[in-house]
């Protein structure tokens, strides 16, 4: 990947408050899934377009519908908003068409995380939900410049506007319920579950034989629900796995990520980038003290002998 003058800035941003704080250790190097991370994983060959995830998602979110165009019958928003923190958006490449999910990624070193100068963003230690907090916003949206996936959406149309972006509906767990658009998905292309398992799934899904049965997890990895489907020609990538030091939702596709409209990232995060040159930038600096301390000691020895 390139180092264009936008992805200049997602580094610069994900990590100026780094440099300002000398180069603390709040920006590790790539991150350890968290105990208990769960995640999504989206298989785009299982997807059938029905949108049922994102009626879900903006039921489960108190989000209000959202009308793009002359079309003001039904929820049509054509890319994620303030009022849609999960879209499926259709990629058409002659004549064959593609569905893509977009939403966090909930990753495991998030810029947006290390952005937020008073922490509204934080990561969950145990879950590594990527949650927000509205009270400790003060809306300077550095996150939004930050996040290499463009996730976060500021309300403009809100006098106290807040930022919005899918928090994998965790205030859903303590009633024993998980993402709405896991539960709502009718063909496993939407699957919630622990990340480690999910991964797992995916490599069983890439080492599939197109054209044969098998069968897949429907909703959660762990709801012993499970439907039959004719397996389609995979990629032999899973999304989302080390993109930018990795994330907890992952995407499978029978097409080129690119294709689909997702942004072609490195393995490291543009975090961990600043901060290997922050941390050599502080190792480096002890040279110059080296060499003002033998200085102050040639001045001092002269001063003492005259
Ligand atoms: Fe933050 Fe963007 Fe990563 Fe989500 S995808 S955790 S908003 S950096």
């Amino acid at each position: 990947m390139t180092i264009n003058r936008r992805n200049f800035l997602k580094a610069v941003a994900g990590s100026g408050a780094m440099l300002a704080a000398g180069g603390q250790s709040a920006l590790a190097s790539e991150k350890k899934l968290p105990p208990e991370a769960v995640g999504i994983l989206y298989d785009s060959n299982l997807c059938i377009g029905c949108q049922a995830c994102m009626h879900a998602c903006k039921e489960a979110n108190n989000m209000p519908v959202e009308h793009t165009g002359p079309n003001k019958t039904w929820d049509n928003p054509i890319d994620l908003s303030s009022k849609t923190l999960n879209i499926i958006k259709i990629q058409t490449n002659g004549n064959e068409s593609y569905f893509i999910k977009r939403q966090c990624m909930h990753c495991l070193n998030p810029a947006c995380v290390n952005a937020c100068p008073v922490s509204a963003l934080q990561k969950d230690k145990t879950t590594g939900v990527v949650t927000y907090n509205k009270e400790a916003c003060i809306g300077c949206r550095y996150c939004q410049v930050a996040c290499p996936y463009n996730i976060p959406k500021f309300e403009w149309d809100n006098p106290f506007p807040q930022i919005q972006k899918c928090q994998l509906c965790d205030h859903l767990y303590e009633q024993g319920r998980y993402a709405a658009c896991c539960e709502s998905c009718p063909t496993g292309a939407s699957l919630f579950g622990p990340v480690k398992e999910l991964r797992k799934e995916a490599e069983r899904r890439l080492m599939m034989t197109p054209g044969k049965y098998y069968q897949f997890p429907v909703n959660s990895i762990s709801s012993g629900k499970t439907r039959s489907h004719k397996a389609k020609p995979y990629t032999q990538h899973i999304y989302g796995a080390e993109e930018v030091g990795g994330s907890q939702c992952m995407m499978l596709a029978g097409v080129d990520f690119k294709d689909l409209g997702l942004p072609d990232l490195p393995k490291t995060s543009y975090v961990s980038d600043l901060e290997s040159i922050s941390k050599n930038f502080y190792k480096y600096m002890i040279y110059p003290v080296f060499a003002l301390g033998g200085l102050i000691y040639i001045v001092r020895k002269r001063h003492d002998h005259e």
